[in-house]
């Protein structure tokens, strides 16, 4: 269980901050808002009400026993610079920031934040991958062309083996696990038999996976 900090609790840092204690870890949430920190004080391990905008008050948090903080103020540009420029001095190392456009996204990778948020292009982007592929349920990125994607396995694959729908790629996707209800079937090798309805990961570069796409409709 890790601890984090989210700065600004509108409808992305409230929904990132419930995920996180969702997941059985601690969440501090800040906001300016009194109505805002009242009404989540409940369900947060705890809210304060900070204007984040003055360091001061940001060293009172105690941050260092944040494993990251995640600054989610969009609309007020201004207020998400300043925040995360008195993060960055008071040497808070794992930063995440969202940022709402271009610019704002510019300077804060001129303010050293390598991670830096879009959530509605990103999930503009999910969106249209999930219509484009809909047998793909989630995919990551990992970097170098690589995804790991998650696939239900349909009807019409019922009982075909890994090898038979991998086919020619069996060599260039790598099949990392199977998982069936509540068992999991780690490095599935050619010979594994698929039944429908199970959760298929593999990876593999987008188009090689891209390729395998017809055989999983
Ligand atoms: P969302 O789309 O996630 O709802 P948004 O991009 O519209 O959010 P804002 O509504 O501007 O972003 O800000 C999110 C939250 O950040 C609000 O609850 C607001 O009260 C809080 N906030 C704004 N400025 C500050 C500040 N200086 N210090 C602390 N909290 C702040």
């Amino acid at each position: 269980m890790a601890h984090f900090t989210v700065i600004g609790l509108g409808r992305f840092g409230i929904t990132a901050s419930l995920e996180l204690i969702h997941m059985g870890h601690s969440v501090t949430g800040v906001d300016c808002s009194e109505k805002i920190a009242t009404q989540y004080a409940e369900e947060l391990t705890q809210t304060v009400i900070c204007d984040s905008t003055d360091e001061r008050a940001l060293k009172e948090l105690s941050l260092s026993e944040s494993e990251a903080v995640l600054v989610a103020i969009g609309e007020d540009m201004e207020a998400s610079l300043l925040t995360t420029l008195h993060l960055k001095n008071l040497g808070v190392k794992h930063l995440w920031v969202k940022a709402n456009n271009a610019a704002h996204h510019t300077i804060l990778s001129k303010l050293g934040v390598s991670k830096i948020i879009h959530p509605e292009e990103e999930m503009g982007i999910r969106v249209a991958q999930a219509l484009n592929y809909p047998m793909v349920s989630d995919y990551i990125a990992i970097g170098h062309g690589y995804y790991v994607v998650e696939i239900e396995v349909i009807e019409r694959i019922d009982n075909m083996s890994l090898g038979e729908l991998l086919n020619d790629k069996i060599h260039i996707i790598e099949s990392l696990l199977v998982k069936r209800e509540q068992d999991l079937f780690p490095k599935p090798n050619d010979k594994f038999i698929l039944h429908s309805g199970d959760i298929l990961l593999l990876c593999g570069t987008r188009a090689v996976l891209k390729s395998l796409a017809p055989r999983l409709v």
